[in-house]
């Protein structure tokens, strides 16, 4: 079902030509596929996040916060909710303390993040250079790479919070909240908000950074970037595939299922990394969830283990 006519009127008198109809989502994604949206809108800002959200709420329009797209499967028939895309990009920098911080909004590039704090001699988030997508997608999702996760290194963040109370009262401050990191209940790849989608959204963080020497944050970035080169395929991908399961490694089970290469249509699964699917170029979102179809019943087979999907399939599936 498309978003119903009255709810696109709605839209459009509040959006005005900020609203696109129709509008390609594939270009917003890494992995290069998926349908259009029926409406998306961009918040600049994260009060206009904060702004945008609210209204959805208050008129109980169903929506999807798009990030990076770098850690989700759009359907090929796209998406029936609202699409609210993230551009809140600002970063302020705390370096003065001893225990330095940096004040991020949610939209912000991550990896780019890391690399600004690298070149002011700031380190404590290196591990995430070479993580694409935003800083709120890396928190629902509890990022992680190279033995650190989100987890460790967020301090708080600015939360949008659902409640039905103060938006009949039209007590829309009220649902600004500061969370510490300990409310965000993080578990591998997972936090609270992943867990209840439709209640939260991130406006903004500050996490925890340490002075270093641009010098060894740089060697330190380096070296996880080489890492990367040497063990995942360029290209557009989502990414892991699948979440490891308890002591074991996605990647190694599907290798050891004599699945590296198998292709269908124009997505492969990586011949470098098993736990990478790529977009050749041409592949469909179809083709990718083919793939994932065969991986998850083949390990079954072979290993005996369901592998659990780390990223979120999103939009028209039926
Ligand atoms: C080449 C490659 C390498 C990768 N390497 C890693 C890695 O090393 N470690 C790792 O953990 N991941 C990795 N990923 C996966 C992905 O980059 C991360 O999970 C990333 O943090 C997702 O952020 P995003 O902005 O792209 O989220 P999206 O894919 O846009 O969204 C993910 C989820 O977060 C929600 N969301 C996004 N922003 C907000 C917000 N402000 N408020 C509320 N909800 C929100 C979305 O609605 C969605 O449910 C990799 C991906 C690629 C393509």
């Amino acid at each position: 079902m498309e978003v119903i006519t009255t709810q696109l009127e709605v839209l459009r008198q509040k959006f005005g030509s900020r609203l696109l109809e129709n509008e390609p989502l594939a270009r917003l994604t890494s992995a290069r596929v998926g349908g259009p949206a029926d409406a998306l809108v961009t918040a600049e800002s994260a009060v206009e996040l904060a702004e945008i959200i609210t209204f959805l709420w208050q008129n109980e329009i169903s929506y999807f916060i798009l990030g990076g797209g770098s850690n989700i499967l759009v359907s090929d028939k796209g998406a029936r909710d609202v699409v609210v895309v993230n551009h809140a990009r600002a970063i302020r920098f705390n370096d003065t303390d001893d225990q330095p911080t940096v004040w991020v909004e949610s939209g912000a590039n991550f990896g780019a993040l890391a690399r600004q704090a690298c070149a002011r001699g700031l380190g404590g988030l290196e591990w995430a250079i070479g993580i694409p997508g935003t800083v709120g997608g890396a928190i629902v999702g509890n990022a992680g790479a190279h033995g650190a996760d989100m987890a460790s290194s967020l301090l708080l963040a600015e939360i949008l919070q659902r409640n039905s109370t103060a938006l009949s009262l039209g007590k829309v401050d009220s649902l600004k909240e500061t969370w510490p990191v300990e409310k965000f209940e993080f578990r591998y790849r997972s936090s609270l908000l992943k867990r209840q989608p439709g209640y939260q959204a991130v406006l903004a963080a500050v996490m925890q950074l340490t002075h270093t020497s641009v010098e060894a944050a740089q060697n330190k970035a380096t070296a996880f970037t080489e890492y990367r080169r040497r063990t995942q395929p360029p290209g557009a991908t989502m990414g892991s595939m699948f979440k490891n399961p308890p002591g074991d490694f996605a990647g190694r089970l599907i290798e050891s299922a004599g699945l590296k290469g198998l292709a269908v249509g124009d997505a492969e699964i990586s011949s470098l990394h098993a736990n990478f699917f790529v977009n050749r170029g041409q592949a469909t979102a179809s083709d990718i969830f083919n793939l994932i179809q065969i991986a998850q019943q083949t390990v079954i087979e072979k290993h005996g283990i369901r592998l659990e999907l780390e990223i979120e399939l999103v939009g028209d599936w039926n």
